[in-house]
């Protein structure tokens, strides 16, 4: 609320926000969120979310434990399995190459089934995420990929209940508000100058959480890091993550940290809008291609796409799409494969194209060498080892063989219409780039590597978590965790002054 004075001024309003409002508010201390978007427009990345949360689990007691409406015929017809924290860590360690921060991923592991119950003991409500992580086999829904957890609603839910449960217990938040620089006197930083409504104001603070996003959004700082051709790439979330809260923080010396030219980017409608579009959510996003081929201009196979279960690819290869010629491509799939494909290939917005030979086909794949691709296709066909059964569930093992690229499982012909085609371009989802944080009090540090008193952050403007790639379900719990520690570490800072 205008004019009254708070401990703790929070910057945005997504789910680290959120986090980092409610740690601090639990600790005592009076709490202002300021949100740059309007109030129809709030909740950042968070709200465009599957609401997917990747953390750890030994069994189903810890599924119940959060999600106590289990029942028990639910619970009889599924194979939850595990996600144990060193199944965690092998992924970060996998997927990142080994550069995820250990201190950081420590917290963000070692943490995650502990926030997950601070969560659900604040009234967040979770289910398992039956329809796009598990696979019905034999009767029974088998989860894979380590990914087990949503909020309920999604997204726009996840969203929907941290408000509620941020007017529960008296945070206030402003909409229309945007943070543009820290109040700092060389020493210490006292809060943060806002533009609202055209006119400048000062909101005084005993400490700042930045959680205000990444650069995805600003197309000029997106070509700056992560290279030429960026610029092309679509947005899928919010507008708003333009890197105001990184470049406060560096403006007052903060420290630079983790994968600058890295993000994570998916395939994505090539004709969606340059931002996401609430009204069609992640929908744009077209995740089955591992059991498929994807083609360029050229009709050529230019990646694995079945390297590995879609958890683990799925937010690098919008970067591989972005390289080919004209930043498109196409997924391919035959009859086979067509009833399986997830919903967000059945909505209305979609580039497609479907064909009952391949010879129409190929002519009617925009911008693609007809010739070319019914080549690629005869060899592809050739190469597939058929005598593997396919299996969706595991690694099926069931490749090409002797092709310049192979697909390593999941290699389904392409031979049985009706012939289906999706053109893809690169979606960014987020930045990896960021400021560096104390992993325990989640303070900004300094480039002499000292902690800025009254600066906090968490959520996606950390560096030093993600490189390369990134776990599926890892930005939410990051959120959750970091902000958990930050509005922690902003609330103790008061107290200590
Ligand atoms: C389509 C899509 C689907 C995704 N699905 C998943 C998923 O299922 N699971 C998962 O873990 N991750 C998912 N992610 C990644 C996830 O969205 C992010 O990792 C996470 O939401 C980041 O949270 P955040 O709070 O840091 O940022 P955000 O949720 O983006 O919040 C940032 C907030 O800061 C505000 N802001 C920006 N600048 C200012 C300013 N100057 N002043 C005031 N406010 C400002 C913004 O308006 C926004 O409210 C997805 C991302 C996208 C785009």
């Amino acid at each position: 609320v205008a004019g009254k004075s708070y401990d703790v001024v929070v910057v945005g309003a997504g789910n680290a926000a959120f986090c980092a409002a409610h740690a601090a508010r639990e600790k005592g201390a009076s709490v202002l969120m300021v949100e740059r978007a309007p109030q129809e427009l709030m909740g950042g990345n968070s709200r465009f979310t599957a609401g997917a949360f990747r953390c750890v689990y030994d069994g189903v007691d810890d599924l119940k434990a959060i999600m106590p409406d289990l029942t028990k015929d639910e619970i009889d017809r599924s194979d939850f399995g595990t996600y144990t924290q060193d199944q965690f860590y092998d992924d970060m360690f996998r997927v990142t190459n080994y550069r995820t921060d250990g201190e950081l991923c420590d917290r963000l592991v070692g943490r995650s089934r502990d926030a997950m119950r601070w969560l659900h003991g604040k009234g967040m409500k979770f289910n398992p995420i039956w329809g796009r992580q598990a696979y019905l086999i034999d009767g029974k829904f088998k989860f894979w990929g380590g990914l087990t957890v949503e909020s309920t609603g999604g997204g726009p839910g996840l969203i929907d209940q941290h408000l509620k449960i941020a007017s529960k217990n008296g945070i206030d938040i402003r909409y229309g508000v945007r943070a543009h620089t820290l109040i700092y006197d060389g020493n210490v930083v006292r809060g943060v100058k806002v533009k609202v409504n055209g006119a400048h104001e000062e909101i005084p603070a005993k400490s700042v959480v930045i959680a205000c996003g990444g650069f995805e959004s600003n197309a000029e700082m997106r070509t700056r890091y992560l290279g030429p051709g960026w610029e092309l790439a679509k947005v899928r979330g919010t507008s708003y993550n333009t890197g105001d809260g990184i470049n406060m923080a560096l403006a007052i010396g903060a420290s630079s940290f983790g994968n600058w030219s890295g993000s994570h980017a998916v395939q994505w409608d090539y004709n969606a809008p340059e931002f996401g579009d609430l009204s069609v959510g992640d929908n744009f996003q077209k995740h089955s291609y591992p059991w498929g081929i994807l083609i360029n201009a050229t009709g050529r196979r230019f990646v694995d796409e079945g390297a590995d279960f879609r958890n683990y690819t799925y937010a690098k290869y919008g970067a591989v799409v972005l390289r080919q010629p004209n930043n498109f491509a196409w997924q391919v799939f035959d009859g086979k494969i067509v009833p399986m494909l997830r919903d967000e290939y059945r909505i209305k917005r979609v580039s497609k194209v479907s064909a009952s030979t391949l010879e129409e086909f190929a002519h009617k794949l925009e911008g693609v060498d007809p010739q070319g691709f019914l080549d690629e296709i005869r060899k592809y066909n050739a190469a597939v080892k058929k005598d593997v059964k396919f299996n969706p569930n595991v690694k099926d093992g069931r490749c090409t063989v002797g092709l310049p690229i192979n697909k390593s499982n999941w290699a389904n012909t392409i031979e049985e219409p009706p012939f289906e085609a999706y053109q893809v371009g690169c979606g960014v989802s987020f930045t990896f780039g960021g400021v560096r944080i104390d992993p325990d009090t989640g303070q900004v540090i300094d480039s002499d590597m000292n902690p800025i008193p009254g600066l906090y952050a968490a959520g996606e403007l950390v560096g030093g978590i993600f490189y390369f790639n990134y776990p599926g379900g890892s930005g939410l719990m990051s959120g959750t965790v970091f902000g958990r520690i930050a509005g922690t570490g902003a609330a103790d800072a008061m107290r200590n002054a």
